[in-house]
């Protein structure tokens, strides 16, 4: 690990005024290990821990106001949490343990970087060591020829194939949910969707972040009435493992028949992975398993899988079916 500079403003105006060369720290989970890797090198540490951004609040639209220091335990065990968005506390409940649910935030759970092993391979992207396009743009990507059950099926390039590894953004993608970010030049929000990119020809772009901003809130809408939500992870081992194939899926059913739908699949995409094509097949019909058996295929069909991981397309689709089954039943 390199020698860096610390500080730990009280105020987000303080905490900006060292942007956009330095690193936000809230409760350093991703951070400090890839320091530690040498993945991430900043020059100046701003801790963010004292920031007024730790409450979860309602809105008046109805919604809720998520501040970005909230530590992931809190949140997932926050009662409108619970009762009204599900899919978000049952996602954050599955991932990492309970220790590092208690440090990480949800900020920097928005922020979590990639599990490949070539990209936290301490000598990846230098000469000598492998390839790794988003550790060291132009270097390659060794996963391409190499180490890829894990990776990604949705939205890969040639450049890279790493899959986004958060359980909690999956779920905010069928929430819909909106993220508040304030940096040099002022506030502004992004929708979710917006929020991750793909890795493209520019696989170390993870996000829609300018040089400097924080992510300050994260806003979920209103509550659909009537609706259930649930969120489903399969993964090689029951605890503390990432994603082979997730689902997360809000339905509200009336009489027999889907009349909203949102889903979302994780595990399998390089950023969480909103599928427009299963909601569109579950829109308007029968909540039955030939309905979920399409929805699944729909949701799958544009999958791009690699030698070593064609196995998560069944498993996803095989996944969002029994998600969709849980939700309903
Ligand atoms: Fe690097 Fe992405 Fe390739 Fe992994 S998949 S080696 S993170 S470029």
């Amino acid at each position: 690990m390199q020698t860096f500079r610390y500080s730990k403003p009280s105020s987000i105006d303080q905490a900006l005024s060292g942007a956009p060369a330095a690193k936000f720290l809230a409760g350093g989970t991703t951070l400090v290990d890839l320091m530690k890797l040498n993945v991430e090198q900043p020059q100046t540490l701003v801790d963010i821990n004292l920031l007024p951004l730790s409450k979860i609040e309602h809105l008046p639209s109805g919604g809720l106001r998520i501040g970005a220091l909230v530590r992931n335990s809190d949140l997932a065990w926050n009662t409108d949490v619970k009762e009204s968005y599900a899919v978000l506390s049952q996602a954050i409940l599955s991932g990492a343990s309970p220790q590092l649910r208690n440090m990480a935030t949800v900020g920097g759970n928005l922020l979590q970087r990639t599990r490949c092993a070539y990209f936290r391979e301490p000598a990846s992207g230098t000469p000598g060591g492998y390839g790794c396009n988003k550790r060291t743009p132009g270097t390659g990507c060794a996963a391409l020829q190499g180490l890829h059950r894990t990776h990604a099926v949705f939205g890969t390039s040639n450049q890279c194939i790493a899959t986004h590894p958060s359980d909690m953004c999956v779920a905010m993608a069928a929430l819909d949910a909106e993220i508040h970010v304030q940096g040099p030049k002022g506030k502004r929000t992004i929708p979710f969707a917006d929020f991750h990119k793909l890795p493209g020809n520019t696989p170390h772009i993870e996000n829609a972040l300018e040089p400097g901003e924080l992510v300050t809130y994260v806003d979920l809408p209103k509550p659909v009435e009537g609706a259930r939500s649930v969120y489903l992870k399969l993964r090689d081992r029951a605890s503390y493992e990432f994603a082979l194939a997730s689902a997360a899926v809000v339905v509200r059913i009336e009489s027999g028949h889907i009349l909203y739908a949102r889903v979302a699949l994780g595990g399998v995409g390089t950023k969480p992975w909103r599928s427009h094509e299963a909601e569109a097949e579950l829109q308007g019909k029968p909540a039955n398993a030939a309905t979920f058996h399409k929805a699944a295929e729909a949701a799958l069909a544009a999958a791009k899988p690699r030698t070593d991981n064609t196995f998560k397309v069944e498993l996803a689709r095989r996944c969002l079916v029994r998600t969709l089954k849980l939700a309903t039943a």
